[in-house]
């Protein structure tokens, strides 16, 4: 567990995801829409606890429990290997890709 700047705390995970364009989401937006269509293998940055600023939810499952929570994408991978390379350089251990 670590903090953010304003001091929430989140974790770092590794996911296939689609990552969005704005918090508005593919019903709100069509950048999003056309997003919601391209998945990648990103390093995610979720949150535990509600913030000031709108941000996008996700369905999640941590540790067992699936809810949705805010997240921010940190980093995009071009592949595989390099997800996993990022993994073990960084301690990064819950990771479905
Ligand atoms: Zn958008």
């Amino acid at each position: 567990m670590e903090f953010s700047e304003d001091d929430r705390p989140y974790e770092e995970i590794i996911r296939v995801i689609s990552p969005p364009h704005c918090a508005k989401g593919p019903h709100g937006c069509d950048a999003c829409a056309e997003a919601a269509k391209i998945k990648v293998i990103c390093l995610v940055r979720v949150y535990f606890d509600p913030g000031q600023f709108a941000r996008p939810l996700m369905e999640l499952s941590m540790d067992g429990d699936t809810s949705y929570y805010e997240f921010d994408v940190v980093r995009r991978f071009e592949n595989e290997a390099e997800a996993i390379k990022y993994a073990l350089d960084n301690g990064i251990e819950d990771m479905e890709i």
